[in-house]
């Protein structure tokens, strides 16, 4: 969605012509259950022509797929139910067996948890999101930056 109904809020070009209002009730048309449904939450910043004209040095996409399939077996591998088993399809008792958090990562979760009063749902969702990024990163125990990246994809920019 955009940052607000007029699409500025935050835009260091463009300034919105009632901030933060404007963001605020832009993004209060999407209710609180639905937004928590979402596994990811991700500011995009506006692509400027220059930015989509630059040569660019970004990884290529295959080399990503290699990464992101080197993920999904070893998930498998680990979850033994099958190639198909991606770490979002599990129960939540079968996500508590291969969760694997450190000390650290586990009080920064439950810190998260009460002091923004996250869901069961959310709780969930960073789990999951915490266990992909670890396996990207081919790490059998979840470390407290994975948590803290799991968390920072939840966070909704630009509604305070
Ligand atoms: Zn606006």
């Amino acid at each position: 969605m955009n940052p607000c109904r007029c699409g500025y809020l935050g835009d260091p070009a463009n300034a919105c012509g009632s901030a933060p209002a404007c963001g605020r009730r832009y993004a209060a048309r999407v209710s609180g259950p639905m937004i928590d449904r979402f596994d990811l939450i991700i500011e995009v910043p506006e692509v400027k022509a220059d930015m989509l004209l630059a040569p660019t040095a970004n990884e290529p996409s295959h080399v990503i797929a290699q990464r992101v399939e080197a993920a999904r077996a070893s998930a498998a591998a680990r979850q033994n139910q099958g190639a198909d088993c991606v770490n979002v399809l599990l129960q939540p008792d079968q996500l508590a067996d291969i969760i694997n958090f450190d000390e650290d990562a586990a009080l920064l979760l439950k810190t998260a948890v009460v002091q923004s009063h996250l869901s069961a749902r959310a709780y969930r969702k960073i789990q999951w999101v915490a266990r992909t990024i670890a396996d990207l990163n081919a790490e059998a125990i979840i470390s407290r930056a994975k948590i803290a990246k799991a968390l920072a994809y939840r966070a909704m920019p630009l509604q305070a």
